[in-house]
């Protein structure tokens, strides 16, 4: 069983490109991928919501939905991020710093609705690590799915203060998507153990399949391929 944490219905490319479920369920099939997690970004919270909903109806089996929030100071979208959890059967929340500041006066209640919900947040850091730490202290209950091992820049650098991070706090996980400097993946395993990393892609715009390789040729054992592509995403979306 392969589970892809990090797809995107909606990607922040320059040209703000989309893809539908059919091409993601394509991409996944060429990878031989059971499922797969899908966001859309640059896009505002109800949007991201329509879209996604409507690709995971077509594939219920295949595509699971997290929502986005996009909050601001003049708009606070904890109730949006409600109303995808509790009537679109969203199972997570999808936040990048790109596109939203971190600040608890702006992002505060929608990591409360995740809290409540219990629901992970898989929040891009957008390199801004002072930020994700503020977050880890002041929300210890929160889940949260780091991707690209932390760092949006692969700097290796930068994802050695996000391994340590999580190396210190139990609900901070890391994935794969993405990371240039893949060979980090075998660093962040070996110092966190293998229930704490995830394998995703940021598909499909990456093709699933190059990411799976990076994890293939650092020749884990199996037991901890089985962690790393479905057992830690599916105890986290209690799957
Ligand atoms: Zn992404």
């Amino acid at each position: 069983m392969i589970i892809d944490c990090h797809l995107h219905v909606k990607n922040g490319d320059y040209y703000r490109t989309e893809n539908s479920g059919e091409e993601i369920v394509q991409a996944l099939d060429k990878g031989g991928i059971d499922k797969g997690v899908v966001f859309a970004i640059c896009t505002s919270t109800r949007e991201s919501t329509d879209m996604v909903y409507k690709e995971v109806q077509k594939y219920p089996d295949r595509l699971i939905g997290f929502a986005y929030a996009r909050p601001s100071y003049d708009r606070i979208v904890a109730d949006d991020i409600r109303y995808a959890l509790a009537q679109r059967n969203m199972k997570g929340i999808k936040i990048h710093r790109g596109e939203t500041l971190l600040h608890p006066d702006v992002i505060g209640p929608v990591l409360e609705v995740a809290i409540e919900y219990d629901v992970p947040c898989l929040i891009d850091s957008g390199d801004d690590f002072p930020a994700i730490s503020g977050i880890v202290e002041r929300y210890p209950m929160l889940k949260l799915i780091l991707p690209h091992l932390g760092s949006p820049s692969g700097k290796v650098f930068e994802i050695d203060k996000y391994i340590e991070l999580a190396r210190n706090h139990e609900n901070v996980y890391l994935d794969t998507a993405y990371v240039p400097t893949y060979w980090k993946i075998k660093d962040a395993i070996e110092r966190l153990g293998p229930q704490k990393v995830l394998y995703g892609s940021d598909g499909i715009l990456v093709d699933p399949r190059t990411e799976l390789m990076k994890i293939e040729v650092l020749n884990f054992s199996p037991e901890t391929k089985e962690y790393l592509y479905y057992k830690n995403i599916a105890r986290l979306l209690k799957l």
